[in-house]
């Protein structure tokens, strides 16, 4: 027998499960797919979260799916293959062929970071290298820090690490396209220029000592930031006719609807800044939307 949900959310992070939440105390019909993958998943701390700064990811990913227990949530702990939208109802099937209908859908995807190309940054990375200031910046507070970034690409980042440290060193890896006004910039606020060809990290435990240069050169460095874009993780937002802007994220509006009828898309997926508390955030108002699209839909 075909069975129904009120909602299905694709992604289980944050923006997913606090979704979840709000429609489940709504005493929705709820299903929440999960493939395992949050983007969060190299870091061992998650900051900036009022009340849960410094938790574990992993830790606080499961701590909202207990509490979802008691509001009749159904999870599934699979990837989601496709998504279509047709006669008013929303078409998902699983990596196993399995097809699930909804009248409404919610998509909390999440992205992914595009990485340097460096030797030696994978067991570093989330612990000591790291794209986001707001998420790590305290923690690398007045450390020697390196933010990487070819051609032009490092310099905002490399100015904006200065509110956190009086060291910091942009790293262009073997390019030399700052100009001499990028350079008297720079300089006029104290950020070391290093335009040698990287070689490798080194670290221990997961902190970085030493970015070693094509010349042989050791630079002692305890930190590094990055910022090289994003892309989404799943391709549904594509399959489904979501619109994007020219970051490659989903346009949405006020209450995180899309411009597909009773699509929804919450968290980093969609537009406005990349912060767990911020996918949260976005996760309930999704939910309250659609809710509230279901109650007009059912008044008689
Ligand atoms: C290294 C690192 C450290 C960070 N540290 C912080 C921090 O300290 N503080 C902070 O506020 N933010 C931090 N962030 C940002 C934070 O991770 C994101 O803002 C947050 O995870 C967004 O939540 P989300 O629910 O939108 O997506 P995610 O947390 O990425 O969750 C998306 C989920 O959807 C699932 N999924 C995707 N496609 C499918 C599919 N087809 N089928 C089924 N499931 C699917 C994935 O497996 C994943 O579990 C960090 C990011 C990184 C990369």
């Amino acid at each position: 027998m075909k069975v129904m949900y009120d909602v299905i959310i694709i992604g289980g992070g944050p923006a997913g499960l606090n979704a979840a939440m709000l429609l489940g105390r709504s005493r929705r019909k709820v299903l929440v797919f999960d493939s395992g993958e949050p983007r969060n998943r190299w870091a061992k701390t998650m900051n900036g979260f009022l009340s849960s700064d410094g938790v574990n990811p992993q830790e606080f990913i499961q701590k909202g799916r207990e509490e979802l227990k008691k509001y009749g949530v159904e999870m599934l702990f699979k990837k989601v293959d496709s998504a279509t939208y047709s006669k008013g109802q929303f078409v998902v099937d699983d990596e196993e062929g399995t097809v699930y209908h909804s009248r409404k859908l919610l998509l909390a995807t999440g992205l992914k970071d595009n990485l340097p190309q460096l030797d030696g940054l994978e067991p570093l990375y989330g612990k000591s290298i790291h794209h986001c200031p707001y998420c790590d910046g305290w923690e690398s507070r007045d450390k020697a820090i390196a933010v990487y970034g070819q051609e032009r690409r490092g310099i905002g980042q490399a100015l904006a690490m200065k509110t956190w440290s009086d060291s910091v060193t942009l790293f262009t890896d073997g390019t030399n396209s700052l100009n001499r006004a990028d350079r008297e910039l720079l300089q006029r606020n104290g950020v070391d220029i290093c335009t040698t060809a990287i070689d490798r990290l080194e670290g221990e435990e997961g902190m970085l000592q030493h970015i070693v240069l094509k010349n042989g050169e050791r630079r002692e460095q305890q930190a590094m930031f990055f910022s090289l874009g994003t892309k989404q993780q799943s391709d549904l937002g594509e399959q489904l006719g979501c619109e994007f802007t020219s970051k490659g994220v989903i346009k949405t509006r006020r209450l995180q609807q899309s411009n597909i009828p009773g699509l929804y898309v919450a968290g980093d997926a969609a537009r406005d800044m990349q912060l767990v508390i911020v996918a949260a955030a976005e996760g309930a108002k999704a939910g309250v939307s659609i809710n509230m699209e279901l109650q007009k839909e059912d008044r008689k």
